[in-house]
């Protein structure tokens, strides 16, 4: 047997980042960028009012006081968006919205709190007025966004390799960007393998079971940002294994469940052994023992001949999912140019005891409360690896380490979160 950090290495040795590809830009959130990007433009891109007020020159207002205001000539408006044709001379006075470009001659804008405007409004029907008491001094530069505060001409605003976030993608788009080069999705096939498989499609017959790994390997693939591909189900013999396979060599990954345990008919190991080259390890884990992993024949995009890389997950529902979360996962987000792998740890409180009489690590399902300022770890209830609502009710796994025989209650252990993302701990 080997250990999951000797496994998730080899793993990860045999996989690739992906190249680059020309995103739009709201599909490009969650991936790599794969250039520096530089500003093209100043943003904000003139000085501007960060209030609704009067751009007025600051030495006019010097003695301005709320008991005796400082009257200016008002000669315009301004809104966001337009500009404004008028100079403004000492003396006066234009009326600027939030957003709009500063009038030439303007240093300042005095927000319309500090106004006689409400008092001038409610006094007369005239929607407009010739006259602006200012109540309070102003100063240069006083409610002004200077031009390139937030981004300067010329600047390295993203580096490559950073990873696009929601406010990557404000940036970008303050940019004008409509499309950028990012790292691309990898696609991954998912085949499940089983005779007593059916799809979700079909009626259910005696002795089947719905295939629901199918399902929950394609929504983690999905969930870590690659581009799931369903090969369907194949049943346990060479042709139809075969057939499925091949369907999938155009992929970046392959995925399969089940055919990978010591059964009669776990022949995925055996017909991957003889496509490709195929490690078949029992790795130290608890659920998820067997798993076989290795290149299998086929082309890429342009028809070249390559090998792509295959991971053959045990059946059993809950191990699928353990194992896709520990080697799937990294490989999906070291194949998109990642580079944080690791799924957020904590430390949490056990609240039962643990036996592990097998020398592997278990994970265990756990609900994840916060109590007192610390976490508190509760198992699940059954912990069996066909138990598929463990892993929904679960908030993470608990690690219980390989050369402990005991974990009590009470012990501080590590849980895994399942629904941090890698970023958290990046
Ligand atoms: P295997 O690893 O092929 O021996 O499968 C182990 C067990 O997992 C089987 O007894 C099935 O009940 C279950 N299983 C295998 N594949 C699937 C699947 N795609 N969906 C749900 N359960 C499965
Ligand atoms: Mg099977």
């Amino acid at each position: 047997m080997i250990s999951v950090e000797e496994a998730l290495e080899n793993i990860l040795n045999q996989v690739n980042i992906l190249e680059a590809e020309q995103a739009p830009l709201l599909s490009s959130l969650g991936q790599v960028l794969a250039e520096d990007i530089y500003a093209g433009s100043n943003i904000p891109p003139l000085d501007n009012a960060a209030m609704d007020g009067y751009a007025v020159q600051s030495k006019d207002t010097q003695n301005a006081s709320s008991e005796f205001p400082c009257l200016l000539r008002v000669i315009g408006t301004v809104t966001a968006g337009s500009i404004s044709e008028r100079k403004l001379e000492p003396g006066t006075a234009i009326r600027i919205m939030t957003g709009a470009p500063v009038p030439a001659g303007a240093d300042s804008v005095v927000m319309f709190e500090d106004t006689d405007e409400a008092r001038r409004k409610s006094s007369t029907a005239e929607p407009s007025f010739a006259e602006i008491g200012i109540l309070k001094k102003s100063e240069p530069g006083l409610n002004i966004r200077k031009a390139g505060e937030d981004i300067t001409k010329g600047a390295l605003i993203l580096r490559s390799g950073t990873i696009i976030r929601p406010a990557e993608v404000g940036v970008l788009a303050s940019l004008g960007k409509s499309e950028v080069a990012v790292i691309r999705r990898p696609v991954v096939a998912v085949l499940a393998t089983g005779n007593e498989l059916v799809d979700i499609n079909k009626p259910l017959t005696e002795g089947k079971i719905y295939s629901s790994n199918t399902y929950s390997l394609a929504a983690l693939v999905k969930r870590y940002g690659g581009i799931p591909e369903i090969l369907g189900i194949a049943l346990d013999n060479e042709d139809s294994l075969l057939n499925k396979l091949r369907q999938g060599t155009h992929a970046d990954m392959l995925i399969t469940s089940g055919g990978v345990s010591v059964g009669d008919y776990d022949i995925v190991k055996d017909i991957l052994a003889k496509e490709g080259e195929i490690s078949f390890w029992t790795v130290r884990m608890k659920p998820g023992k067997p798993l076989a992993f290795g290149r299998i024949k086929g082309i890429d995009r342009t028809g070249v001949p390559r090998n792509i890389p295959h991971l053959g997950l045990p059946g059993n529902p809950v191990s699928s999912m353990v194992t896709f979360e520990m080697f799937a996962r990294p490989a999906i987000l070291k194949m998109m140019g990642k580079k944080n792998l690791n799924k957020p740890t904590i430390e949490a409180v056990l609240e039962e005891t643990v036996i592990n009489t097998d020398g592997r690590r278990i994970y265990s399902r756990a609900i994840i409360e916060q109590c007192n300022g610390h976490y508190q770890a509760r198992l699940t209830g059954a912990q069996g690896s066909g138990i598929l609502t463990s892993m929904s009710q679960a908030k993470g796994l608990v690690i219980i380490p390989e050369d402990r025989k005991e974990v009590k209650t009470g012990e501080t252990v590590q849980v895994m979160m399942l629904d941090w993302n890698e970023e958290v701990s990046g």
